[in-house]
C-alpha cells in the first residue's frame, strides 16, 4: 500500500514533485489541489514565453542561502536535461549557459509535464483552493474550498506572491502563519525599481552598463548587463537582479551607480573629456536622450566624467508584485529538514518558491523549484 499524498498547487515544483514521486513510488496515490482553472500557468510566462529552464553556470553566491546552492548543485542542469530527455523533451544550452527547450516554447515544457502527469494517473482538482489543514496523529485532514480530504503527506508547492494573476497570491502564508510558521514580510523580487530621480526623459532607452549597488554606502554587488530606463525608475535584467538583493535591505540607504560606458577605458575617456567638448563626447557614445539627461545633471559636484562612469540613482521603492518574477522571503529554511519535511509539523513538506529561497534571472529559480521537488520526492 502506497502513501496518499496531496500536493497544493500545480505549478512547476508541484509537477516535478508528483512526476518523480510517482515514477519512484508507483503505488502512491497523488492528488493536486490547484486554485486556478488551468495548471502550470506561470510556466507559460517564463523566459518571455521561451522558458529559461536552467543554467549551466552555478556558483555559491548565486542564491540567498548555502542550502539552496547545495540542493541545486546536487540536481544541476545535467540532471534536468536527463529528466526532460526521459519525458521526451529536448533542451538546448546557449553559449552563455542558459537552458531552454529546443522548441524555444514554454508551452512545450507545460505540455510534456501535463502529459506525464496524465500518463501516471495523477489526479488534478482545478478551481479548488486550500483553506486549511489539520493534523490528526499520522493523518492530515485537508480542507479546501470544495471538500475535506484525508492524506498521509501534504506537500505545499503554492509559490510565493509574485505575479498573482498567474496563481501565487500569497494567501498560503496567512494559512501557514496560523500553523505557527514565522514568516517575515514577503517582498517583491526580480522587478523594476522606482528611483527618487525623475527618469521621464529617459523612458525607453536601453544601455549595456555596469551597476554598483550601494547599501549604507557599502558596495553590495557589482554587475554588468542591460539596463532599461523607464518613465518611472529603472528596469532591465541587471536591475531585476539588484531588486532581489535590495528586498533584503529595505529601510536602508540604497543607491545605484551606473557606469554608462564600461567598455571604454577610463584613461581614454578622461583624455577625450579634457580635449573635446561635452557635446562631442556625449554624441560620440550615447543616445541623445541620455545626453540631455546628463547635461541637465552636470553641476559643481558632478562633472561629466563622474556622471558617465557613476551616474547615481537613489532607490525609492520596488515595483509591485504584479511586476515581479519572484518573491523574496517565505517559510524559513531553518524550519525544514534536509528532506524538505517541516520541523514544526510531521508529514508536511514545502518545496519551491514558498520557501525563503531566491536566485537571479537566468533559470535559477526554476532550477531551485526542480531541485527542491526532486529532493522532497525521494
Ligand atoms: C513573468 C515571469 C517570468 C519568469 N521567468 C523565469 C525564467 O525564465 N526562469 C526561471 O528560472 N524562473 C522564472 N520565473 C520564476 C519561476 O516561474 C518561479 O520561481 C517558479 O514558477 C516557482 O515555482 P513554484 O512551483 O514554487 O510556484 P508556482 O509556479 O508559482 O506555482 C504555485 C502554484 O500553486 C497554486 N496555488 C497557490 N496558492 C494556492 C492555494 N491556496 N490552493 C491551491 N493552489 C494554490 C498557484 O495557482 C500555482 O499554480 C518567472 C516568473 C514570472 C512571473
Amino acid at each position: 500500500m502506497g502513501m496518499k499524498i496531496i500536493v497544493i498547487g500545480l505549478g512547476y515544483s508541484g509537477a516535478i514533485y508528483a512526476i518523480n514521486r510517482k515514477m519512484n513510488h508507483p503505488s502512491d496515490d497523488i492528488m493536486f489541489i490547484e486554485h486556478l482553472d488551468k495548471p502550470l500557468k506561470k510556466v507559460l510566462a517564463t523566459g518571455n514565453g521561451k522558458c529559461n529552464i536552467a543554467n549551466s553556470i552555478l556558483n555559491k553566491d548565486i542564491y540567498n542561502d548555502p542550502f539552496v546552492f547545495e540542493t541545486v548543485s546536487k540536481h544541476n542542469h545535467r540532471e534536468i536535461i536527463n529528466f526532460y530527455d526521459k519525458l521526451g523533451l529536448s533542451l538546448t544550452t546557449t553559449e552563455d549557459g542558459y537552458l531552454y527547450p529546443t522548441s524555444k516554447a514554454a508551452t512545450s515544457v507545460r505540455n510534456i509535464l501535463l502529459k506525464k502527469l496524465e500518463e501516471l494517473k495523477i489526479k488534478v482538482h482545478l478551481s479548488e483552493e486550500l483553506v486549511n489543514y489539520r493534523l490528526h496523529g499520522d493523518h492530515i485532514e485537508v480542507v479546501t474550498s470544495i471538500d475535506n480530504y484525508d492524506c498521509d503527506r501534504l506537500v505545499i508547492s503554492a509559490g510565493g506572491n509574485a505575479s498573482p494573476k498567474l496563481g501565487s497570491n500569497g494567501v498560503i502564508y496567512t494559512i501557514l502563519e496560523d500553523h505557527k510558521y514565522e514568516i517575515d514580510r514577503i517582498r517583491e523580487g526580480l522587478c523594476p525599481i522606482y528611483t527618487k530621480e525623475d527618469t521621464r526623459i529617459l523612458d525607453g532607452v536601453r544601455i549595456s552598463g555596469a551597476v554598483t549597488l550601494l547599501v549604507n554606502n557599502k558596495v553590495t554587488n557589482v554587475e554588468r548587463g542591460e539596463i532599461l530606463f523607464k518613465n518611472k525608475g529603472l528596469s532591465g535584467i541587471v536591475i531585476f537582479n539588484q531588486s532581489r538583493l535590495i528586498a533584503r535591505h529595505l529601510g536602508k540607504n540604497i543607491r545605484i551607480l551606473i557606469d554608462l560606458l564600461p567598455d571604454i577605458s577610463k584613461g581614454k575617456l578622461r583624455e577625450e573629456i579634457d580635449k573635446y567638448s561635452s557635446d562631442y563626447v556625449l554624441d560620440k557614445y550615447l543616445d541623445p536622450k541620455i545626453k540631455a539627461y546628463i547635461l541637465a545633471r552636470i553641476d559643481k559636484n558632478h562633472d561629466l566624467f563622474d556622471l558617465l562612469t557613476s551616474l547615481e540613482f537613489t532607490f525609492y521603492k520596488l515595483y509591485d508584485f504584479e511586476f515581479s518574477q519572484i518573491s523574496v522571503g517565505g517559510i524559513k529554511l531553518r524550519d525544514i529538514k534536509p528532506n524538505f519535511e517541516s520541523r514544526i509539523e510531521r508529514n508536511i513538506y514545502f518545496i519551491g518558491e514558498v520557501l525563503d529561497a531566491d536566485g537571479p534571472c537566468g533559470g535559477y529559480n526554476l532550477m531551485w523549484a526542480f531541485a527542491s521537488a526532486i529532493e522532497a520526492s525521494k
